[in-house]
């Protein structure tokens, strides 16, 4: 199903994101942990693409199990960074052939930077966007930054490229995952002002041991709250309280989410079905509460 029909109610919306494994590495291990997150009913269930293009046929496998197999509506990421219009042609022809029918269209981190600059294919994800739009009929996502992007000069800028996606053809944009909530709700009230109106997905990030804190800070700009980094402090010796203060303090984040209209919430479950399980239970009565 596409997800701009599944975002289009006024219901709840719950998704979880995997990875799909490294090359070379077995592949039933992600196929467990798909068939666990299936069995809550996500909305949908996302799947990333390696950085460059790596293992990039992994994350096709992966999402056409989900979408194949399990029956669940599925969203395969892609990057352009590195890639020639043959290679995403192929992925793209891929992801047909597989009834995939939901994209995330990304640029990518860039990792050789004299390679971008002298590339004349695609330089970034609106470029992506349009390509597919003009080529193919997927339902077409794409990343945006509460904290703004970190090559950005400033929100404004980073704004308005983001409704260049829109203006691209996007049909829903899912967020950085962020700490603070109030950190989401002033970005949302500057992207309506700018006449970005497609749905938004709100990214959250179950922290449940505090090595993932140093890689957050590495990957995003997101600021951890001292709320949070006092958790951090008081639990990261002992595994099992972290993991559920982490969960916990997710699920806070989800319940405020939700009671300020957001509807459309994505997990970061980082191959962690037990994480995602725990926060539907924790959430039993609220996922079925009438919206
Ligand atoms: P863009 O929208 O192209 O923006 C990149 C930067 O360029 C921004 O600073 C933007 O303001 C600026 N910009 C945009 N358009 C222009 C223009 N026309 N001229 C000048 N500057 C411009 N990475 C992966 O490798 N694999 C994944 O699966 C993956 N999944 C992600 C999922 C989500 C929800 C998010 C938020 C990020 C994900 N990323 C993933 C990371 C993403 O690839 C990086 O953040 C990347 O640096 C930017 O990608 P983008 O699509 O936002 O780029």
């Amino acid at each position: 199903m596409r997800i701009d029909k599944i975002l289009s109610d006024d219901k709840l919306h719950i998704s979880f994101e995997v990875f799909p494994q490294k090359y070379g590495q077995p592949i039933e291990p992600i196929l467990n942990t798909v068939e666990e997150i299936s069995k809550l009913h996500p909305a949908f269930c996302s799947v990333t693409y390696g950085a460059n293009g790596g293992a990039s046929e992994n994350t096709v496998k992966v999402a056409s199990h989900i979408k194949n197999e399990l029956n669940t509506p599925t969203l395969a990421h892609l990057t352009c960074v590195g890639s020639s219009k043959d290679d995403l042609d192929e992925k793209l022809v891929q992801l047909k052939e597989n009834n995939i029918q939901n994209i995330l269209a990304l640029r990518g981190d860039i990792i050789d930077k004299e390679k971008f600059a002298n590339k004349e294919d695609l330089l970034y994800a609106s470029e992506l966007i349009e390509y597919i739009k003009s080529n193919y009929d997927f339902c077409v996502g794409a990343a945006c930054y509460p904290e703004v992007h970190p090559e950005s000069k400033n929100q404004n800028e980073d704004i308005n490229y983001l409704k260049l996606k829109q203006d691209m053809g996007a049909d829903f944009i899912t967020t950085q995952m962020f700490f603070d909530n109030s950190i989401f709700y002033n970005f949302m009230y500057k992207l309506r002002s700018a006449g970005v109106s497609i749905p938004v997905v709100a990214g959250i990030m179950p922290v449940t041991n505090v090595n993932q804190l140093k890689k957050i800070k590495e990957l995003s700009n997101a600021n951890i709250p001292s709320k949070f980094l006092s958790i951090a402090d008081k639990f990261q010796d002992d595994k099992d309280s972290m993991k559920q203060a982490g969960i916990i303090y997710a699920c806070n984040q989800i319940i405020d989410l939700i009671s300020n209209g957001v509807n459309n919430i994505h997990i970061y479950t980082m191959n962690n079905a037990s994480v995602a399980k725990q926060i539907m239970q924790n959430m039993s009565h609220i996922v079925n509460h009438k919206f």
